[in-house]
C-alpha cells in the first residue's frame, strides 16, 4: 500500500467501524448514538495532520489549548442525555471542534451551541455547513450563564468542567429536563447527570472524566 492509500485508509469506513465496535465493547448500547457516531466523520473535526488518528478512542488537540473529546466520552454523554426519550431543544456549552454537536444534531430537533473562542466556533460553523447540518444554532458567547433567550431547554450538555453545578444552567432546564456535565478540578472530575424537578434538582454521578475547565469571558 502506498503512503497515500494508507492515509485514506485511516479514515475509511472500516476504520470507523472498528471504533464503533470498540465503543460497544466498552458498554455503549444505544444504537441511535452508535449510528450517529458511525455517520459522523470525526476526521473532519480535527486538523489534517491529525486526521489519521481521528478514529482512535482518544482526545486530540484542536488548538487554543482545547481538545476534541474522546469518542467514548462523547458516546456516554450523548447516551446519558437522550436516554429518557425524545428531546426537542438542547443547549451545548463548549462547541470546541463541533464534533459532539454534530453527533447530537440528528438525534434532536435543534441544538443551540455556544463557544467562547471565536476561531474555534468559526471552524466548527464551516464544518456544519460542509456536512449540510441545518439544525444547529451557534453563538459566540460565554455559556456559563446559559442562553436565557432560548430557554427553557429539554437538555443541556456541558463539555468543559465547572467546579460545581451551575445553577444558572439548572434554571434554564424545563421541569423533567436533564443536564450532563463534568464537574470538578482537572484530576478529580466526575461526569454528573442532573434532573430538573418541579422545585429543584437531583443529581447522580456517572463516571470519572478529565475535561478542560469552563472559563469565563469571550476571546
Ligand atoms: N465538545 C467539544 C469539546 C471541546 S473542549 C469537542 O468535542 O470538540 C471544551 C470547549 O469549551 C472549549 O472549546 C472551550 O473554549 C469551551 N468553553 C470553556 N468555557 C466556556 C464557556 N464559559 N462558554 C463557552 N464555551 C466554553
Amino acid at each position: 500500500m502506498t503512503p497515500l492509500n494508507q492515509g485514506i485508509g485511516m479514515t475509511s469506513q472500516r476504520t470507523r467501524e472498528r471504533l464503533i465496535q470498540r465503543l460497544r465493547d466498552e458498554g455503549v448500547r444505544d444504537t441511535r448514538v452508535l449510528d450517529s457516531m458511525r455517520n459522523t466523520p470525526r476526521h473532519m473535526f480535527v486538523d489534517e495532520a491529525l486526521a489519521s488518528r481521528a478514529y482512535e478512542d482518544t482526545a486530540l488537540p484542536i488548538g487554543n489549548g482545547q481538545t476534541i473529546s474522546q469518542p467514548y466520552i462523547v458516546a456516554r454523554m450523548t447516551e446519558a442525555l437522550i436516554a429518557e426519550g425524545p428531546l426537542e431543544n438542547i443547549l451545548e456549552v463548549g462547541t470546541g471542534s463541533g464534533y459532539q454537536t454534530a453527533v447530537l444534531a440528528p438525534l434532536v430537533r435543534r441544538v443551540y451551541t455556544v463557544e467562547r473562542i471565536k476561531v474555534l466556533l468559526d471552524q466548527a460553523r464551516r464544518r456544519f455547513q460542509a456536512l449540510k447540518i441545518r439544525n444547529i444554532v451557534t453563538k459566540h458567547t460565554d455559556g456559563g450563564m446559559g442562553l436565557p433567550e432560548y430557554a427553557p431547554f429539554d437538555g443541556i450538555i456541558v463539555t468543559a468542567a465547572p467546579e460545581g453545578i451551575p445553577l444558572a444552567l439548572v434554571e434554564q432546564l424545563r421541569p423533567g429536563g436533564r443536564m450532563v456535565l463534568p464537574i470538578g478540578l482537572r484530576d478529580q472530575q466526575a461526569l454528573v447527570r442532573v434532573h430538573r424537578t418541579d422545585d429543584g434538582y437531583e443529581h447522580e454521578m456517572l463516571e470519572r472524566v478529565s475535561f478542560v475547565p469552563l472559563l469565563g469571558g469571550v476571546i
